[in-house]
């Protein structure tokens, strides 16, 4: 895979690590041994996954001569926060339509990614109502900003296109190249799948280093077909993008729909237990929305014995943590 090819801010500073887990693995009784990739230490403010998708996306937009960048996400938004921070660095305007998609959950004095919006100082941001098609709202604000002279760049919710998915492809050389100077041998990777770019990037980057280790997303969101359907389609596209010549297979494309609970970003208790095991093992923090419940079906396919006995399985943690902060009041009587 040739990424040079493409307009990439150089963002990253290297790799993020990839540390072992026992305390966690023997805890959870040794059947397997659990590893992680550390994309929540990504440089950007407060970390996370978008980074790697917005070296491509913010790229391209400077590419294109933008000076302003709109973006769309859930109220506490990690892409939101993300697209924000960088946009200070590349003295970009950045304006957000954010979406309440449970009724009533906005809080405009919330801590969390709400807190740090405020702090980072958007140009301007909007809260419109759950199931608002986002992508009509940030046309018309772009339509708004050229009335105003103004050039702007809509970058999709979570920054999942191909161009963003770039970084998830980038990111499974980088995992490859890792795991080869370790002599780690890995048998599984676990991780969220959202907005599905970093699952289709995943997938695309694997298959174009022809290199068949299962990946298993767990949804945030949406039903088991149509998130496989979703990632499928942005693996399509992706590995188009990067004219990669091994076949991408469909069945590489798997997800559990099996951790969601009542939706997106209610929380599970699932997610709290292994918010609160990962903290108290491994002294890594989780979030409520998304690592949080994909970590919460690696431990249940662990304890279903999913995965075979001794086998290394690397689950892929996407950041996220400052959501917790805004989150606290599910944990207290836990505690
Ligand atoms: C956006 C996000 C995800 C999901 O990644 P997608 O590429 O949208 O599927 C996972 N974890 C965190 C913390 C995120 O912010």
């Amino acid at each position: 895979m040739n990424f040079t090819r493409f307009p990439r801010r150089m963002y990253l500073q290297g790799e993020t690590p990839i540390q072992a887990m026992p305390r966690l693995s023997k805890v959870l009784g040794n059947e397997v041994n659990l590893f992680i990739k550390r994309d929540d230490l990504l440089p950007g403010c407060a970390g996370g996954n978008k980074t790697r998708k917005l070296e491509f996306c913010i790229a391209d937009a400077l590419e294109k001569g933008a000076d302003s960048l709109i973006t769309c996400g859930a109220i506490q938004s990690n892409h939101c926060r993300l697209t924000l921070a960088w946009s200070k660095i590349e003295q970009l305007d950045c304006h957000l339509i954010l979406e309440e998609r449970i009724e009533g959950s906005y809080d405009e004095d919330a801590s969390g990614n709400n807190f740090l919006f405020k702090l980072l100082g958007a140009a301007s941001s909007q809260v419109v109502k759950g199931g608002t098609d986002m992508a009509a709202v940030m046309e018309s604000k772009a339509e708004d900003l050229r009335s105003q002279g103004k050039k702007p760049y809509i970058i999709p919710g979570g920054a999942s296109n191909a161009i963003g998915a770039l970084g998830y492809a980038a990111c499974a050389a980088e995992i490859m190249n890792q795991i080869n100077t370790m002599q780690l041998p890995i048998d599984h990777i676990v991780l969220p799948s959202g907005s599905a770019g970093t699952h289709a990037g995943m997938v695309s980057g694997m298959t174009g280093l022809n290199v068949d280790i299962p990946i298993s997303g767990i949804n945030v969101s949406r039903d088991r077909e149509t998130q496989e359907a979703l990632v499928y389609k942005l693996a399509q596209e992706t590995v188009k993008k990067l004219n990669i010549k091994p076949e991408l297979k469909q069945k590489a494309i798997l997800c559990f729909d099996e951790y969601v609970g009542a939706g997106y970003s209610i929380p599970t208790n699932g997610m709290i237990e292994a918010v609160q095991l990962f903290a108290r093992n491994e002294a890594i923090l989780l979030d409520p929305v998304y690592s949080g419940k994909a970590a919460s079906g690696l431990i249940d396919l662990v304890q279903k014995n999913y995965f075979t006995k001794g086998s290394n399985i690397l689950f892929l943690h996407t950041g996220g943590s400052p959501a917790l902060y805004a989150y606290q009041d599910f944990f207290r009587e836990e505690m």
